[in-house]
């Protein structure tokens, strides 16, 4: 039986081509599902706050699930800037539990934001665990207590890099069932 859904990457001011039908490839080959990358110009000014000089990952959720392509399931936008949500100081990225619409920043998860030298392999894999982690969500999936899953909470970039691009087993099979049911409502 064929397990369709599919997943788009929508750019928000992030257009780094490459890096991101790499990610789109690796995405695809961990979940399982066809993900593409959409054109777009979307920069997203509009969730800026001045005071906080930070973007709200809340206001780029709601704007993203809108430009979401008929038929396309899921859309995760990919950005560089600093996102926040009101009761936390930042955030690698937020989705809608059980909805459509995800978004990531690279902002915190360059080395050089730790004053780090810069290693694109560490940011490509960083990027590629928060987006499983957020597409998680808007597939059903809550936070695991395996701190080598990918679904486990990030508070910071250690806890992001200690854990895998993947599901541990438990979060696999859950995946699996999610993915049947939505197969045959
Ligand atoms: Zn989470
Ligand atoms: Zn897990």
């Amino acid at each position: 039986m064929a397990l369709t859904s599919s997943i788009d990457i929508l750019p928000l001011g992030f257009t780094d081509e490459a890096f991101l039908s790499k990610l789109s490839e690796r995405l695809g080959t961990i979940l399982g599902q066809p993900v593409n990358v959409l054109q777009s110009k979307t920069e997203p000014s509009h969730a800026f706050d001045s005071r906080r000089k930070q973007y709200s990952s809340t206001d780029i959720l709601k704007e993203i699930s809108s430009k979401r392509a008929p038929g396309s399931r899921k859309i995760i936008g990919v950005t560089d800037v600093d996102l926040y949500v009101s009761s936390l100081n930042f955030v690698f990225g937020q989705a809608h539990l059980r909805g459509q619409a995800a978004v990531i920043s690279l902002a915190r998860l360059r080395p050089s934001f730790y004053r780090e030298d810069e290693d694109s392999k560490l940011l490509f894999s960083r990027t590629v665990k928060e987006a499983v982690h957020e597409l998680g969500h808007t597939y059903g999936l809550t936070h695991c207590s395996d701190r080598g899953c990918v679904m486990s909470f990030s508070n910071s970039i250690r806890d992001v890099d200690l854990k895998r691009e993947s599901f541990c087993e438990s979060c696999k099979r859950r995946y699996g069932e999610i993915l049947r049911r939505q197969s045959c409502p």
